[in-house]
């Protein structure tokens, strides 16, 4: 079998991959990117293509710009599941064409000495005295198998977790999830009958009976096209997606031109904290295969982003120390659950609270503004849903008819504070892991009781 050797193997170009490899690039390293899509499909995933601002300001990237570029937003508007109530939550972002803006990364990337090939599938991970080393790739083009020899391997394969998942059971950047911290999502994207009135304005619609613990979304890609969707939990026996998706679509894009169809497809997206580890010894794990996504809103361009980002960074100290330990590789945790992951963590514990409301208590919660349009602001943007909101909450309403909700939603709050705090001090190297992870598990599962009294 031809052998080839490189410094880094990034396995995935989608989002989390294809921002690894522009940090990495041009800093001395020999590094090989390969993706199982043709070039020209590279990025293309079913999504809702919404990326906040701030995730290119804070990481340094590029702006999508031309054909990246389908629409500048300018905030959110959400609606209540009896349509009553409507909130706008402003803040930049741009909705994106993912394709061309990957392609325009990577390309960025190569231009800087990254070597890219697409078509090329990681098969299984090479192993050698408890490191990863690389992997058997096959090439496509040339149907021929190859031996990658590399000193780190980036893992950024999507929610498909194909390479990682090849490792054994007892390696921690292994571990498996419950489905049900996972959504299942559709979109199609479409032209319009008439003119959109707000295009920069992406509309989010919560309902319990047209997407159970999900919701759907109409998020304009210009005057007259649209990328309209639906999330639902999964691992709950729900019906397909596609049966909530044909009999609701209506209801929220009924200017939606079907026979104008540009793109239709689902896919699913993780809801949960990432990996309580996202490294091994010659392994880093990123994006939604180390399930970055943020929980509530399963956006996860931005944080595969951020995860890209630290990934890069601890690679190039690795580099520096000449270690490519867990612990040396450690960093990576620090930079990314500092950066999102104990936000992540937070908003875990409030998605599973919202998903058992029902549709009567969100339309009353909105109406009464038993949380603010800013409240929430704040706590999809750092994790924090504040206690003072929870208290005001408490003393304004209980006296209107909801106390049980009202009680659990103190207690939510202080739960997304506690996990929080326990990410906070997330441990300093790989010994300490165990301990930490049991203490989170149990603040989950005492949390998962509470809410279900
Ligand atoms: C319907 C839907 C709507 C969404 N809407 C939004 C949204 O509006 N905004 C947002 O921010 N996020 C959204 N998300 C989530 C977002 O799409 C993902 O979080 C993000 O794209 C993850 O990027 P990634 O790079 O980790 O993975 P991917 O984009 O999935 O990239 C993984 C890449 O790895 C390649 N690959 C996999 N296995 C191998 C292998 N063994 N060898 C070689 N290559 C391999 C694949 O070909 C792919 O190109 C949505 C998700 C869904 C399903």
């Amino acid at each position: 079998m031809k052998q080839l050797n490189y410094d880094v193997l990034i396995i995935g170009g989608g989002f989390a991959g294809s921002t690894a490899a522009w940090h990495l690039a041009n800093k001395g390293l020999k590094i090989l990117l390969i993706d199982s899509k043709p070039w020209s499909r590279i990025g293309d995933k079913p999504c809702g293509d919404a990326v906040s601002k701030e995730h290119f300001d804070n990481l340094g990237m590029p702006y999508p710009e031309n054909e990246q570029l389908e629409q500048k937003i300018e905030g959110i508007k959400l609606y209540s599941p009896d349509m009553s109530t409507e909130w706008t939550v402003r803040g930049e972002g741009f909705e994106i064409n993912a394709p061309a803006y990957t392609q325009r990364i990577l390309r960025e990337a190569q231009n800087r000495g990254v070597e890219v090939m697409d078509m090329t599938t990681a098969m299984k991970p090479i192993l050698d005295n408890d490191f990863v080393k690389g992997a058997i790739i096959f090439d496509r083009r040339k149907e021929e198998q190859i031996e990658v020899r590399s000193t780190v391997v980036i893992e950024a394969t999507g929610y498909s977790r194909s390479f990682r998942s090849k490792l054994p059971q007892n390696v921690p950047v292994a571990e498996d999830m419950d489905e049900r911290d996972a959504d299942i999502a559709y979109r199609e994207v479409a032209y319009t009958k008439e003119e959109i009135e707000e295009p920069s304005y992406l509309k989010i619609f919560i309902n319990q009976t047209t997407s159970p613990g999900g919701y759907w979304w109409y998020f304009p890609k210009g005057k007259d096209k649209v990328n309209i969707g639906l999330g639902i939990q999964g691992g709950m026996g729900y019906p397909s997606i596609y049966t909530f998706y044909e009999k609701y679509w209506r209801d929220y894009g009924s200017d939606v031109d079907r026979n104008r169809m540009i793109v239709k497809g689902g896919a699913l997206v993780p809801t949960r904290r990432p990996l309580d580890t996202l490294v091994w010894n010659g392994i880093i794990v990123i994006g939604d295969s180390g399930y970055t996504a943020n929980p509530v809103h399963g956006g996860g361009k931005g944080s595969a982003m951020i995860s890209g980002f630290c990934a890069a960074r601890s690679t190039l100290n690795a580099f520096e120390k000449r270690d490519f330990s867990s612990q040396s590789l450690w960093e990576t945790n620090l930079c990314y659950n500092e950066r999102y992951g104990a936000k992540q963590a937070s908003l875990e514990l409030f998605r599973r609270f919202l998903q058992r409301l029902s549709d009567d208590d969100i339309s009353y919660g909105m109406r009464r503004k038993v949380i603010k349009e800013e409240d929430l602001l704040e706590a999809s943007t750092t994790g924090d849903l504040q206690l003072s909101v929870a208290d005001k909450a408490m003393r304004v309403l209980s006296g209107l008819g909801k106390p049980s909700l009202l009680f659990k939603l103190k207690n939510v709050a202080q739960y997304m504070k506690d996990i929080k705090d326990l990410y906070r001090n997330y441990p300093r190297n790989p010994a300490k892991l165990d301990a930490w992870r049991a203490d989170v598990k149990q603040l989950v599962s005492e949390f998962d009781k509470v809410i279900s009294k």
